[in-house]
């Protein structure tokens, strides 16, 4: 199938420096990109799709995510991170089953596609039932079972929860042509021990994958760690080997000088949670040092019962205005670093290297951003527009691999009815 974007302005190449082409024209053919210009392409396709009005970015990638959580939103809300999560969370969570996990993953794929996300890195129960999903829907993830582990003296060989997420790795990492990548996930240092994360960490190594982790979430997460083993959570994690892998490190809001220091030469993506930082009193992050000190920063939304949506737009509004005002300075975080977190960044981090960025050979993951609403107008400059002003409302088209996924409020993969039947059905027996 060769498909033809037409009649539409395109944030080509790395979308941090803003380049646009007017009134362009996007071709491409099965899932990669293979036209970009001002000039009407010559070769032949098979569809021409008129875009009038819209700007093409690249697909937004959510980098920390439990999707399922979907089916909690509203649970607990207003309460501490630790009474959130141990009194409210946890006891419902017990009671999940597989059909559960499937309409959740469900609904939260159809909330991601309406807001331009065509990538997700996620951390949840089940997740060969959300790989299914990721599959059957045409959407990108990063998924994992995540390693939790409370009894000290457990060995990483005989842990179960180790040996069932190697068999979640080998069975689909790499699924429905690299859409579906598999992660390496430890939950956290306060929810593991030191000897399953080593040695987990080295499969890991071996493997050659990536680990998805929280880090240093809450203050008193940070503090406690240092109380149990005299050294920071991200010390921690350095010296039982799990940084020596490509990490995804979610939160980090209480990451001191010296911890950023080691993200930033272990080359360790230090994921932002700003609307989840704040709903849970847990604090702002660091990101401006990080940024400073040349640390891959990128976004991510946070599970619906910490937020409480799955709105990247709304993640990189926050992102791009809270540590101005935190630092009284309106240029700590410009509009191209936080377009970059979003996407070129975020890809990076995924472990993506053909994607992130609109060009040429890259494939095609693509949010189309409508600029008729009043709200978008007049737009003199695009960067400020896109962190700013805009809505997900205005997400008009979602394509991924070359497959419009979502187009003018319609999902063209998953049924939206079906699914908010069964996540009815699910949300009455968990919750009553
Ligand atoms: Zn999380």
């Amino acid at each position: 199938m060769k498909r033809l974007l037409k009649n539409c302005d395109i944030l080509a190449g790395s979308p941090a420096e803003g380049k646009v082409i007017r009134n362009g024209y996007l071709g491409i053919d099965g899932p990669t990109i293979t036209y970009i210009g001002a000039e009407m392409p010559t070769d032949g396709y098979d569809e021409a799709k008129d875009m009038k009005g819209c700007l093409l970015i690249p697909g937004l990638v959510n980098c920390h995510c439990h999707a399922p959580m979907v089916l909690l939103r509203g649970v607990g809300s207003d309460l501490p991170l630790q009474e959130w999560l141990f009194g409210k969370i946890m006891p419902v969570e017990a009671n999940l089953n597989e059909e559960d996990i499937v309409a959740g993953s469900q609904l939260a794929i159809l909330e991601m596609l309406a807001c331009g996300i065509t990538s997700f890195t996620d951390m949840y129960y089940y997740p060969d039932q959300t790989a299914q999903v990721v599959i059957d829907s045409g959407i990108k993830a990063n998924l994992c079972l995540p390693l939790t582990c409370q009894d000290p003296e457990m060995k990483g060989e005989d842990c179960q929860r180790i040996t069932d997420a190697m068999a979640f790795y080998k069975a689909f990492n790499g699924k429905a042509d690299a859409r579906l990548l598999v992660d390496f996930g430890i939950h956290s240092e306060y929810l593991t021990t030191p000897r399953t994360v080593e040695y987990f960490s080295a499969l890991c190594r071996q493997e050659g994958g990536r680990i998805h982790l929280h880090l240093s979430e809450t203050l008193r997460e940070h503090k406690e760690c240092k109380e149990r083993y005299g050294k920071t959570p991200t010390e921690w994690f350095r010296d039982l080997g799990t940084l020596d892998s490509p990490v995804l490190a979610a939160h980090c809001v209480h990451c001191e000088d010296t911890d950023l220091d080691i993200l930033a030469e272990k080359k360790t993506s230090f994921i932002h949670n700003p609307s989840s930082n704040m709903k849970l009193g847990s604090g702002f992050a660091p990101v401006v040092k990080a940024l400073q000190k040349g640390v891959n920063v990128v976004l991510g939304t946070d599970g619906a019962a910490s937020n409480n949506n799955l709105n990247m737009l709304e993640e990189m509004h926050l992102a791009a205005v809270i540590h101005n005002g935190y630092h009284r300075d309106a240029t700590v975080v410009p509009p191209g670093a936080v377009i970059r977190m979003a996407t070129t960044a975020g890809a990076k981090a995924q472990g993506r290297s053909d994607t992130g960025e609109l060009m040429v050979g890259n494939k095609a993951d693509i949010a189309a951003v409508s600029f008729d609403a009043p709200h978008m107008y007049p737009a003199p400059d695009i960067l400020p527009m896109l962190t700013y002003a805009v809505q997900a409302g205005d997400v008009q088209t979602t394509i991924v691999d070359g497959n419009i996924l979502y187009d003018n409020s319609s999902y063209l993969t998953l049924d939206a009815e079906q699914v908010r039947y069964h996540v009815g059905r699910s949300v009455r027996r968990l919750l009553g």
